[in-house]
């Protein structure tokens, strides 16, 4: 709404008129949407936010639409989840789970920067959606394109779970699966992108999709009462939604919305099998060497992260660091998560709560410190993720005596 309408490098700050365009043509810095802080302080309020409806769309002022949200009206504002039993396990005081599994409509995050860009997309008079995935932004496009009677074109790797390619040949997409990893489906989607006339979320229209991804951030902050935790930890693919969570306290704080400035402290979250962010962080350089993923937490298998420089940059500037969590450990968080709150997140979850137990082993996390973890889709996408790990206690003859037979072993 009361954005300048314009697109600035966040390197160089050259200045650009709206548009589909990812890169500063100066100096290839990413661009970002520019607002009217000025004009913004005080007028949005803790309360005008509060009348809002109860979904992300309560933030508009600090999203760049103008107008109604032409698609995914009821996306966001899930829950944040008080996280006792976790907390218990854990063994710190006051855990908070921001949980993303029950994101309307596709059960993830990706929903949020969807809503975002396809808003934009079709401002921009595009009549295609598309996008380059690893398995949760297919699903989104693939369901926003259905309902914004757009086409879409979807590029995933090859190997993808076949749960994420159903959901999204169900909305009626066009699949393309690539016979290779992310990081190379990514710039064969950049090739196609400069050939067809094409709105590609994760591309052209990324500064707008990463603008989606700030009001998970915040969410935690309104749902804390207008407080920002201690600590975050995130679970990173390209390093977009860590950067942004930060980018959303630090607007809130020049807002005057939440004291500032900010002590949150965000934490990056990946797998061992491909940590090439929370490796920087380690090693403390920015930059980034790329890697062949290897894990079973898939949506995060970016080899080679867009934003893991600004992820870096993130770390430092809030005091946060980050975690590997090996397949063991990330099936490990899984459980621990799903056996004490009751909720089932996909692979990627598994990082976060891994991560978040390390961290609290390293003595990062202290005992009676704030942590939000954020968990960002759902198990019931991924179960082959558990296969090796559960089976079912008894198999048995539909009889009583079977029943008790077999539970007199088991207890045995
Ligand atoms: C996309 C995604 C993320 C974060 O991805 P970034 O590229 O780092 O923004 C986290 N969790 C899940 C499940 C995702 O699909
Ligand atoms: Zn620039």
């Amino acid at each position: 709404m009361e954005t300048l309408n314009r697109l600035t490098c966040r390197e160089c700050g050259h200045v650009y008129p709206a548009g589909p365009m990812q890169v500063c043509e100066q100096c290839f810095g990413p661009l970002d949407v520019d607002y009217r802080y000025d004009a913004l302080a005080g007028r949005v309020t803790r309360e005008t936010i509060a009348a809002g409806p109860p979904t992300m769309w309560r933030y508009r002022d600090l999203l760049p639409v103008d107008g109604e949200p032409p698609v995914g009206v009821n996306v966001g504002f899930t829950p944040l989840v008080r996280a006792r039993n976790l907390a218990d396990a854990l063994g710190v005081r006051d855990v908070w789970v921001k949980n993303d599994a029950v994101c309307h409509p596709t059960a993830s995050f990706k929903d949020r920067v969807v809503a975002v860009a396809v808003a934009k997309a079709r401002e921009f008079g595009f009549d295609t959606i598309a996008c380059a995935s690893t398995g949760n932004l297919a699903n989104s496009v693939a369901a926003h394109a259905a309902e914004g009677r757009l086409k879409s074109f979807v590029f995933i790797p090859a190997d993808l779970e076949p749960s994420r390619v159903v959901g999204t040949l169900v909305y009626g997409a066009t699949l393309v699966a690539v016979e290779g990893t992310y990081d190379e489906v990514n710039r064969l989607a950049l090739e196609v992108g400069d050939r067809f006339p094409w709105a590609f979320v994760n591309a052209n229209l990324r500064p707008y999709y990463a603008e989606g991804a700030k009001t998970y951030g915040y969410e935690i902050v309104e749902q804390l009462g207008w407080r920002a935790p201690v600590h975050v930890v995130v679970p990173c693919a390209g390093g977009s939604l860590m950067t942004q969570i930060w980018k959303a306290m630090t607007e809130l704080a020049r807002l005057g919305l939440i004291d500032a400035p900010v002590r949150t402290r965000v934490h990056a979250a990946q797998p061992a099998g491909c940590g090439p962010i929370v490796t920087m962080i380690k090693d403390d350089t920015d930059v980034c060497k790329p890697v062949r993923p290897n894990t079973i937490a898939k949506s995060l298998a970016m080899g080679n992260p867009g934003d893991g420089y600004y992820a870096y940059r993130t770390a430092k500037a809030s005091g946060g660091t980050g975690e590997h969590a090996t397949d063991d450990e990330i099936v490990d968080g899984m459980l621990l998560l799903a056996r004490t709150e009751g909720i089932f997140a996909e692979a990627a979850g598994g990082v976060t709560v891994a991560a978040t137990r390390k961290l609290v082993e390293r003595g990062v996390i202290a005992r009676d410190e704030s942590v939000v973890v954020c968990i960002t889709g759902t198990g019931l996408k991924t179960p082959d993720a558990l296969a090796s790990r559960l089976a079912a206690d008894l198999t048995i003859r539909p009889t009583l005596a079977a029943f008790e037979n077999a539970l007199a072993k088991c207890w045995k």
